[in-house]
């Protein structure tokens, strides 16, 4: 059991996204009696990329009492609806696929319980575009202005549930601010060691400066050098370099390549790997995530040059990262977040917003049990959050199972290995419609999952994963009351 009754302070070790926004929770959730300190080193900085939220990004913002107009002013923000997928299949200049950050409302709404698999057999079974139902989406493709977009949304005329995009300097400074006027304390110093006591708690922190900080309870959230888990307290790493190959990136800036900023991130397909670009209100932030065993570091930079046909300047040196996650990332007194508890490649966006779900299940569990959290809590909120890494790996996985073979990476991207869910998975999908049931496996524990299973049908369609032998399977079964919902809503897209 761990008790957090009368404890004194709580110190969140690392200030980029992940450790303000952890303390903001913490913050709200904690009287003034518990002093909130997060310690970082501006001499060592923050990671500085990680532009993009997901799905539960608004939320979240709004769970912390962030003013969203203030948060768009502040971080040079911009809608993000979802991501552009371009050269995955045929290489092509037109072969691009959307998975837009789909609501349930408008058409959609009254075919939710089933996880719309009626709805999207029927537009499968008659080659229609999925994007085809999702009002707002013609706004994507004609690359409406951020003006249009904010009247789409505030009219609630968009089948779309906002994201953003967003500076990741300005988000931390921002993150800061608001932290700083909300009494966490902020300070500045390297921090050598860490002290433990006879049970394996960290008691303190050690600074290069030999100044002690004492703490009842440490959050890690010190990026890739991950300062305290698996060096001061025990956990596994599972490595995901088995089924995902991608373990550099290059990331830089350049200007918009059109009039507005695109209202959807894009993983633009490479020789080695993708290309992100996040377009934000001044710039647009962008990088190479490839394989170091497919290409090297120069010469990546050279394709990013010919491919964008202008010369570019690297924002930092190469990053270097093992896909992987830790599966225990709540240990003793010591709770994990942010790139120090795992990372995968940028593609579809997902540290933060795994970040968001940690603390969002951390805070709910200090929260129901009065922080007298029983070791078995612990362990569920451990497996909870592993299970959400898998479901990361899977839906990776996924994308990456797409028919482009022209180079030696995509080759071997073809012969690398399923991951046994993803395997399943794909096994029912040759025979129907994935249904919600199929991804509901990833929700544990008070846990929410990342992507719903719209999200998999949009990627899964996008690449023809879904055969017509397998829809026409599942229209014939159903009643024949929904047969006519069906039809009639294949209609009513024929007359828009
Ligand atoms: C190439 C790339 C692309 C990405 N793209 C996306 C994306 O599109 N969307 C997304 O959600 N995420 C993305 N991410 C992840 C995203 O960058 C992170 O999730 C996010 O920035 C949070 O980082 P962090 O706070 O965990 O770590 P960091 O920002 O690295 O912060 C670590 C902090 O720890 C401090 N620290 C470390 N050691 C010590 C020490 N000894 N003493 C004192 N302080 C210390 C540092 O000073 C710093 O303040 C991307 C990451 C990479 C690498």
């Amino acid at each position: 059991m761990l008790s957090l009754k009368g404890i004194k302070r709580i110190v969140v070790l690392g200030g980029g996204t992940a450790g303000w926004y952890t303390a903001l929770s913490l913050r709200k959730i904690f009287s003034d009696n518990v002093e909130i300190r997060v310690v970082e080193s501006t001499e060592l900085g923050i990671v500085g990329v990680g532009e993009g939220g997901l799905l539960n990004f608004q939320s979240a913002l709004r769970s912390i009492d962030i003013d969203l107009n203030e948060f768009v002013r502040e971080t040079n923000a911009t809608f993000k609806w979802g991501f552009c997928y371009e050269g995955w299949r045929t290489g092509e200049k037109d072969d691009k696929y959307y998975h837009p950050f789909a609501s349930s409302t408008g058409a959609a709404s009254q075919w939710e319980n089933l996880g719309h698999y009626p709805l999207f057999s029927a537009m499968i079974n008659h080659s229609i575009p999925l994007t085809s139902y999702l009002r707002g989406f013609d706004l994507i493709v004609n690359n409406a202005s951020q003006a249009e977009a904010a009247l789409a949304l505030s009219s609630q005329s968009v089948d779309i549930i906002n994201s953003f995009h967003f500076d990741s300097y300005k988000i931390a400074k921002y993150f800061k601010k608001v932290a700083l006027e909300r009494n966490i304390i902020h300070q500045d110093v390297i921090v050598e060691h860490v002290e433990t006591d006879e049970r394996g708690h960290v008691t303190a922190l050690i600074t290069q400066e030999n100044e002690k900080i004492e703490l009842d309870f440490l959050v890690d959230a010190t990026g890739l050098a991950r300062k305290v888990i698996d060096k001061v307290v025990p956990s596994e790493w599972f490595s995901f370099k088995d089924h995902l190959l991608l373990d550099r990136a290059i990331p830089f800036y350049m200007p918009h390549p059109l009039e507005n900023p695109y209202l959807v991130s894009r993983a633009i397909a490479m020789k080695s790997g993708w290309m992100w670009q996040i377009p934000l209100q001044n710039r647009v932030g962008a990088g190479y995530v490839y394989s170091s065993k497919h290409i090297s570091d120069e010469d990546a930079l050279q394709e990013i040059k010919d491919y964008l046909g202008f010369d570019i300047e690297p924002q930092q040196n190469v990053i270097k990262f093992e896909p992987g996650c830790y599966r225990q990332i709540w240990v003793k007194n010591v709770l994990t977040v942010g790139l120090a508890s795992g990372f995968v490649e940028p593609l579809e966006a997902t540290s933060i917003g795994q970040m968001i779900e940690t603390v969002r299940n951390f805070i709910r569990i200090l929260v129901t049990s009065q922080g007298v959290v029983s070791d078995n809590a612990v362990r569920e909120f451990n497996e909870s959050n592993f299970t959400s890494w898998m479901e990361i790996l899977d839906f990776l996985r996924m994308h990456y199972d797409c028919p482009r073979r022209d180079t030696e990476f995509w080759q071997d991207v073809a012969k690398t290995p399923l991951t046994e869910n993803y395997r399943a998975f794909k096994e029912c999908m040759q025979a129907r419609a994935p249904r919600l049931m199929d991804v509901e496996s990833y929700l544990l524990y008070g846990r929410r999952g990342m992507f719903h299973i719209v999200n998999w049908m949009f990627v899964a369609v996008g690449l023809g994963l879904i055969p017509h032998t397998a829809v026409v399977g599942d229209l014939m079964a159903l009643p024949p009351e929904s047969k006519q919902r069906a039809q009639n809503f294949l209609d009513s897209l024929k007359k828009d």
